[in-house]
């Protein structure tokens, strides 16, 4: 029987429903994504080598015994280090796992038991060590004779690499290979074509360099670049497709704008002018505006949301406006009504903790389209949310919500597509600017304000906490203000619950002159926003809070910053916790608690912190540690789904996959030309790259 792309795997000779049941939970189900499935790393058995002979960088292929198999809490969480210690003749080496690769893995890797590990050689503390290398039971009679490079494939439970690599080259000379790419692009890029690539990969050359090994051999490029390609492609139609659209009938108008802007006590810095300028220059255009705005904490993205609502308010249109929690839901909703209704627009909040009543009354202005600027959480895109003209859509902290809710809130408005206007305070990486948000326009704000005071951080060890309260007793003796802040571990709310309610009990006995306010996601709407006003009204000195203040809270007056526990948080997470002070002219201190057994990773990732207040750099810094899986959320990462590409190793190969396919779009979007056939058929061929979820 004849294979194609399309063919099911249990059709492969070999592979039984077993099997292709094993596969399946690897997502593959067809010999397409069979061949997609490529090796994770090679393993040399050329170079066959000993412990005591391992350097830092080198990837490597080591034949050894275990000694024996540990685990040891990670902190304070659930989550467990797992370190098999292995030894040869000439030393002993720690591979250590940060997560279980599937259940019963470590099973197999009794004392004694011989392995072989293949994996990149890591330094810490000085010594040699492997972090997450690929380890597999090792006999003496596996046949030396074979290749010597061996690819080396993601195991799962009861499906060895070995399997996996046999089922694929039963297949890789038997099926048909098209190429995708144009021809044109192949010969200028120098790449080489796709069946050999696919061939070299899961087969690798016994002359293989250590360009092949580190996945940058042409064969690696060739298959990385079209990966990127291809979202690169779907990103660029979808952006040509918006530019296409029609977007809502507003008049432009600056003159509410304009009277805005004079009620204003400050003077807009020079970006945010700027930003205000590009989102001018869209909504004159006919098609909707789709762009986002990043600026740093305090940065002051909200007037410029605000004036963007002027407009489109004058144009006769209603504005949404959506935040990913309810105070800061509320706080806009303060602030918008405050600056608003001066000049006579009605302002609407609708939260999700609203009464039935209530709900129905506001959607009832909604649905009239007498609330002219809606402001809300969630409850936005519920359904029941009718809007009568909307024109705008403004999204606060985009980084909270799912993209999917993006498109949801945009379902609203009916058949003209709305503006849209992201804000984010997140530093978007260079690398998912082009990929994640690569079809929106992007604006940045990078100064702050005139006269901030740069903000002066500190780790701190839990012993010093009385050294540290006593400062900030000073200060607020001075008519400071300051949050003492209690993490949020692995989404169980319980613990930092109980951490804050406890703090919030005691510091008051230790400190009777503050007054301390307490603020947790538990609480209802109304006690939580009496809170904030009392706060905000300096009727109290410290808030104890969750990280329910995490995004967007304004509150000049505030100095202090205290976070507890602060290493189980993300970077990019303590970043805009930090926002929280340094938001007026006076100086501010965060000081960031660790537990005594904080690792040494941990701390060194922690003085980040101390070193840099660019949320850019932040980012960075974050996404280099935990890769760009987290900092994107589970479910847009898991969309994106690279099987190759890395984001961070091949962004060069993704800053030009970009410019080729946005090319191509652009001079050729219906694919008519026969330079551009080979495309053509390729999206004919395969319907999977409906682009889905990621936009
Ligand atoms: P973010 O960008 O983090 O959302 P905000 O919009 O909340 O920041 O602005 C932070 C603070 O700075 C607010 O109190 C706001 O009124 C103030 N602000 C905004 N723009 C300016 C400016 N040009 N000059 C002085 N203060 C400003
Ligand atoms: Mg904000």
């Amino acid at each position: 029987m004849p294979l194609f792309f399309d063919t099911p795997v249990q059709f492969i000779k070999g592979v039984g429903p077993h099997i292709a049941g094993l596969l399946a939970r690897k997502n593959i189900s067809t010999v397409e994504d069979l061949l997609h499935f490529f090796p994770r790393a090679y393993e040399d058995r050329r170079a066959a080598r000993n412990i005591s002979s391992l350097q830092a960088g080198e990837i490597v292929s080591l034949v050894a015994t275990v000694v024996r198999h540990t685990s040891v809490p990670m902190g304070r969480s659930s989550r467990r280090i797992h370190d098999v210690l292995l030894k040869d003749e000439s030393g002993f080496v720690h591979c250590k796992f940060f997560r279980v690769p599937f259940k019963g893995y470590f099973d197999k890797f009794e004392p004694g038991t011989a392995v072989r590990v293949v994996g990149k050689v890591t330094e810490y503390r000085g010594k040699i060590e492997f972090h997450h290398p690929d380890m597999m039971e090792w006999t003496e009679d596996e046949n030396e004779n074979e290749d010597e490079l061996r690819p080396i494939y993601e195991e799962t439970e009861g499906l060895s690499s070995r399997k996996i690599q046999k089922v694929i080259q039963s297949v890789i000379d038997q099926v048909e290979i098209p190429e995708t790419l144009p021809v044109s692009l192949i010969r200028e890029q120098e790449l080489p074509d796709r069946k050999t690539s696919f061939k070299k990969l899961h087969s690798p050359p016994n002359d293989s360099t250590r360009e092949f090994m580190e996945f940058q051999s042409p064969y690696h490029r060739r298959m990385i670049f079209e990966e990127f390609f291809w979202l690169e492609f779907f990103l660029a139609r979808r952006k040509a497709g918006v530019a296409k659209e029609k977007g809502p009938d507003i008049e432009f108008d600056l003159a509410l704008a304009n009277r805005f802007q004079k009620n204003l006590p400050f003077e807009l810095t020079a970006d945010q002018q700027k930003v205000f300028g590009e989102i001018c220059d869209d909504l004159k255009q006919p098609h909707p505006m789709n762009r986002l705005v990043q600026g740093d904490v305090g940065s002051g993205k909200t007037v410029v949301a605000q004036m963007t609502a002027a407009i489109v308010i004058a144009g006769e249109h209603q504005v949404a406006l959506m935040a990913p929690t309810e105070i800061l839901a509320e706080q806009h909703f303060k602030n918008s009504e405050k600056v608003f209704e001066a000049l006579g627009i009605k302002v609407t909040l609708l939260l999700g903790s609203h009464s039935a009543r209530e709900k129905k009354e506001r959607l009832a202005l909604i649905n009239s389209g007498e609330a002219q600027l809606v402001i809300g959480t969630h409850a936005l895109i519920q359904e029941g949310v009718d809007f009568k003209k909307l024109g705008l859509i403004i999204i606060d902290e985009q980084h909270r919500f799912g993209v999917s809710q993006r498109k949801m809130l945009s379902l609203k408005a009916g058949k003209i597509s709305p503006h849209v206007l992201i804000m984010t305070a997140t530093p978007i990486p260079r690398t998912l600017a082009l990929t994640v948000y690569g079809d929106l326009d992007v604006s940045v704000i990078r100064e702050l304000p005139k006269g901030r005071a740069p903000i002066d951080t500190r780790v701190v060890y839990e012993s010093k906490r009385e050294a540290v309260m006593g400062f900030f007793r000073q200060k607020i003796r001075e008519g400071g203000q300051g949050y003492i802040i209690f993490p949020l571990v692995e989404e169980s709310e319980k613990i930092d619950l109980k951490d804050a309610l406890q703090a919030f009990e005691t510091l008051p006995k230790l400190y009777p002159e503050i007054r301390f306010g307490l603020l947790h996601g538990r609480m209802k709407s109304e006690e939580k926003d009496a809170t904030m006003e009392r706060f905000r009204k300096h009727e109290l000195d410290v808030l104890v809070s969750t990280t329910v203040i995490e995004v967007g809270v304004d509150v000049a007056n505030a100095t202090l910053m205290m976070v507890e526990h602060s290493e189980r948080f993300g970077l990019s997470q303590l970043h805009q916790l930090r926002g929280r002070v340094g938001r007026g002219s006076k100086k501010s201190y965060c000081v960031l608690m660790m537990g005594k057994s904080v690792s040494d990773e941990s701390r060194a990732r922690l003085r980040i912190m101390e070193k840099t207040t660019s949320g850019f750099d932040v980012a960075e810094e974050d996404l280099k540690i935990r890769g760009p899986g987290e900092l994107l959320g589970q479910r847009q990462s898991g969309l994106l789904g690279f099987r190759i590409a890395n984001l961070i190793r091949d962004v060069e190969l993704l800053t030009l996959a970009r410019s080729m396919a946005f090319k191509i779009v652009e001079n050729d979007g219906a694919l008519k030309s026969p330079e551009n056939k080979n495309l053509k058929e390729h999206l004919t061929r395969s319907k999977q790259f409906d682009l889905g979820g990621i936009g």
